[in-house]
């Protein structure tokens, strides 16, 4: 009897890891497809200030309508492309379309609009990246700094020269460096003073613990933070008592459900329209 139920066992599990392995087989083999048909679509999550709540920017979230299986999840799909390096034209044909909706929402009478988009550290690896972040701006008349990065730490550190001169390349068009799911991962502490980012997102798991009780990391991420002179923005903030300790702690910015879920483009406007509009430059 174990032996037949070991078998099933080694059955099952070879059929579980069957299933993964083509599911992500098929995931690298629609991505590149994908890309030429337009499947993807970025929805806008708005950044906002703690203190007085207005919106001020908006992140760029990818949302994948597949002909076949319908929607899938960036946690999907995202950490595939980065394992097969297809991540490199995706986040390109992302930020081509933040640029031309940028372009749209400025043309439409939105003139202080600001997005950032997230992108692989594996573009901090070529100079490149500075002459196409460059190309965006012009296509699309992108004032200075309105269209910003988000990145993670891991990668990053690994070429930490050539990273930092492609970061300064970028300081010209006023592209502002946020340091994504901050406090996650390997932290890069010792190199962060090095970095020359502008903005620290504290990750998710760290807010969420702040409903039960305070948290002496948040207060150590803020106080590092500060004597950085780093802007904060604190992420997946859903409900006020969140957004109360985070705000008394000196926390100025933060993102969540409690303010919106991403939105398709026109929500987020209507959403933007509804609030003052943005004016706080982070
Ligand atoms: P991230 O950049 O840390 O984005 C925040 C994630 O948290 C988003 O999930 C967002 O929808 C979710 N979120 C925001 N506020 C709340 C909240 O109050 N409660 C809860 N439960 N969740 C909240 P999403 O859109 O599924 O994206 C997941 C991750 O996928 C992102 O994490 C980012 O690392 C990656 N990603 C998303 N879009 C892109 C993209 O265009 N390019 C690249 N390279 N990565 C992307
Ligand atoms: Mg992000
Ligand atoms: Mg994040
Ligand atoms: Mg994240």
């Amino acid at each position: 009897e174990a032996k037949s139920r070991g078998r099933g066992q080694v059955c099952y599990f070879n059929n579980a890891m069957r299933r993964k392995l083509k599911r992500q087989a098929d995931i690298e083999n629609d991505l590149q497809h994908g890309i030429k048909n337009d499947e993807f679509e970025l929805y806008f999550q708005p950044i906002f200030s703690l203190q007085d709540p207005h919106i001020v920017s908006f992140e760029a979230l990818v949302r994948w309508h597949h002909p076949k299986t319908g929607f899938v999840p960036p946690n999907d799909f995202i950490p595939i492309a980065e394992q097969t390096g297809q991540i490199i034209d995706l986040d390109l044909h992302l930020l081509e379309l933040a640029g031309a909706q940028l372009q749209k929402w400025r043309r439409a009478g939105m003139p202080t609009i600001r997005v950032t988009v997230n992108v692989s550290s594996r573009h901090f690896a070529s100079l490149e990246f500075v002459d196409f972040m460059k190309e965006i701006y012009t296509k699309y008349q992108l004032p200075n700094g309105t269209l910003c990065l988000e990145i993670t730490e891991s990668g990053l550190i690994e070429n930490l020269s050539l990273a930092t001169r492609i970061i300064e390349g970028l300081e010209p068009l006023g592209v502002k460096l946020y340091l994504d799911d901050f406090g996650t991962g390997y932290s890069a502490l010792g190199y962060l003073h090095q970095l020359p980012i502008h903005v620290l997102k504290i990750d998710k798991s760290f807010v969420d613990q702040l409903t039960q009780k305070e948290n002496p990391l948040v207060d150590a991420i803020l106080s590092l933070a500060h004597s950085l002179k780093l802007t904060v923005v604190a992420e997946g903030i859903e409900n006020p008592k969140q957004w109360a300790l985070l705000k008394r702690k000196g926390c100025q910015f933060g993102q969540g459900y409690i303010v919106s879920k991403p939105l398709p483009a026109d929500k987020a406007m209507e959403l933007l329209l509804k609030h003052t509009e943005m004016v706080l430059p982070i």
